[in-house]
């Protein structure tokens, strides 16, 4: 099959979070397995490649894995330094949109699957139905939400401005926003669903979320009434970027396949590492941390919640955050972090930084994901790949990954972490004094979390397979005029 993913991340090279991340781990298996994948991206200022050969004015190509990279070229569009910094962030992506139909239209060569990912991309379902379909030779469009709780709301203007009549699409069957304090703007996210061949989100339990207004964003009526389209497929962890055995940000290295012994010499020593740089105290314990975006999905307050409790109770507290951008989180977390500083059982490091992540989930012994939604989460899947044993909310796709070792109605062979069903400070709290209780007086069972976690199989394989079965499936359903 020859599928075209139009996206706006691409790991390592354009990365925010997991989607970049899911785009090279599922692309690179899809040819693994025998599939032609050609990614669309753009060009964006920040990236750094060596390799591009210029072929057209706007377009560069370069090969990466195995995949056919291919960058949209527009300094007025993509230059400015961040994937989501852009003062037009809805131009941006419009524009890009468009100019990937145009560039496959040019190309003249037909393809099996146009795949696109979350609002970004959204726009060039309903484009390819009613501006390229002549145009571009397409057998199937699907639609991946990552994260549904951003629409890409915007003016039925800025689609005049990439040529497409914006009040055509301000219809509810079309594109109207479905919030109802909104009707006079378009919802691109809505019109990927509409427009799509089919739709899948990143875990079958958020799949089911996102019908239920609490965590539909406004979309669950569409998503309920479109339902027999959406599916949810688990994400993988790419184990080229992350396997502990190779990791070259690691000092000590580990897998599944190893003894007990070696994983836990090489976890110790790898804790060492932040201790001599970060004085961290060895001597408290267990060491529990997250690394995250901080913005409200993540559960800002109970990560606070989690660092209070875990310096009382005399364990070690660590959180790699992205630097909060909204005024009151930045504020409280920079104060947070002004509080401990120096503080021997507290690390917080707000930045972006790539091989810290790697060390940090090598030297955990407990992470913490306390969502107040989580699509998939990539994070809880690393942690347990690295050994390191997840302490999650029961939501989403942490609720599809990690069952709670307590939990009687799960297989005993299956319980790999600790889960709390609230998003409150009680309900987090009887998690960790649970997870505290297990690390000081049963470290039987603790090593039997660690292993269980690192002898499961978060590869592409078996969601490639899935996404794959989908593509087929899509091939086949006629196209609707909506
Ligand atoms: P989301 O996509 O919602 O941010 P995921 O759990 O799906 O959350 O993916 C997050 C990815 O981004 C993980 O690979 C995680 O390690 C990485 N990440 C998040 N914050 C940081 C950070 N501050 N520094 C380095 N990596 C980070």
């Amino acid at each position: 099959m020859k599928i075209v993913q139009v996206t706006a991340e691409f790991a390592p090279i354009a990365k925010a979070g997991g989607l970049g991340e899911v785009l090279v781990g599922l692309s690179r298996e899809l040819v693994r397995q025998g599939d032609e994948v050609e990614v669309i991206l753009p060009k964006y200022d920040f990236l750094h490649f060596d390799k591009i050969s210029q072929v057209t004015k706007n377009v560069y190509i370069t090969e990466y894995q195995g995949c056919r990279l291919h960058l949209i070229d527009s300094p007025e569009h993509f230059h400015g330094g961040k994937i989501y910094g852009a003062e037009d962030l809805i131009g941006r992506f419009l524009y890009f949109s468009r100019a990937a139909l145009e560039y496959l239209e040019e190309r003249g060569e037909p393809i099996d699957i146009l795949h696109l990912h979350d609002w970004h991309t959204a726009f060039c379902a309903p484009l390819m139905k009613d501006v390229f379909k002549k145009r571009v030779s397409v057998k199937g469009i699907l639609l991946t939400i990552h994260n549904g709780e951003y629409q890409g709301q915007c003016s039925p203007a800025d689609l005049d401005a990439i040529g497409v009549q914006g009040e055509h699409y301000l219809t509810p069957e079309r594109l109207q926003d479905d919030d109802p304090k909104t009707p006079e703007m378009i919802n691109l996210l809505k019109g990927g669903i509409v427009y799509s061949d089919a739709v899948n989100t990143v875990s079958p339990t958020y799949a089911q979320e996102i019908l239920t207004p609490e965590m539909g964003f406004h979309l669950d009526a569409t998503c309920r009434k479109y339902r027999s389209k959406l599916s949810g497929i688990l994400n993988g962890i790419d184990q080229n970027l992350w396997n502990p055995k190779v990791d070259p940000a690691l000092l000590a290295h580990y897998d599944g396949e190893s003894s007990l012994e070696t994983i836990l010499k090489a976890k110790a020593k790898n804790k060492r590492v932040l201790h001599e740089r970060f004085h961290l105290d060895l001597k408290k314990g267990p060491w529990i941390g997250g690394v995250t975006r901080i913005v409200s999905q993540k559960g800002p307050e109970l990560l606070k919640e989690t660092l209070k409790e875990t310096v009382e109770k005399g364990g070690v507290f660590i959180l790699l955050g992205s630097a909060p951008q909204e005024p009151k989180l930045r504020a409280e977390f920079y104060a947070l972090k002004a509080e401990y500083a120096g503080h021997p059982q507290v690390l917080l490091h707000f930045e972006y930084d790539e091989t810290l992540a790697h060390e940090i989930y090598a030297a955990l012994d407990f992470l913490i994901v306390p969502s107040l939604f989580e699509p998939c989460g990539l994070t809880q899947l690393i942690a347990m790949h690295y050994g390191t044993v997840p302490i999650v909310r029961a939501t989403g796709g942490l609720k599809d990954t990690v069952f709670d070792c307590e939990d009687p109605t799960v297989p005993a062979s299956k319980r790999n972490g600790f889960t709390f069903p609230g998003a409150t400070a009680a309900s987090l709290r009887s998690a960790l004094d649970r997870a505290f209780h297990l690390f000081h007086t049963d470290p039987v069972t603790f090593q039997i979390l660690i292993r269980r976690g690192m002898q499961l199989d978060f590869s592409w394989k078996k969601p490639a397979q899935v996404y794959k079965k989908l593509y087929v499936k899509i091939q086949s359903i006629p196209t609707k005029n909506i």
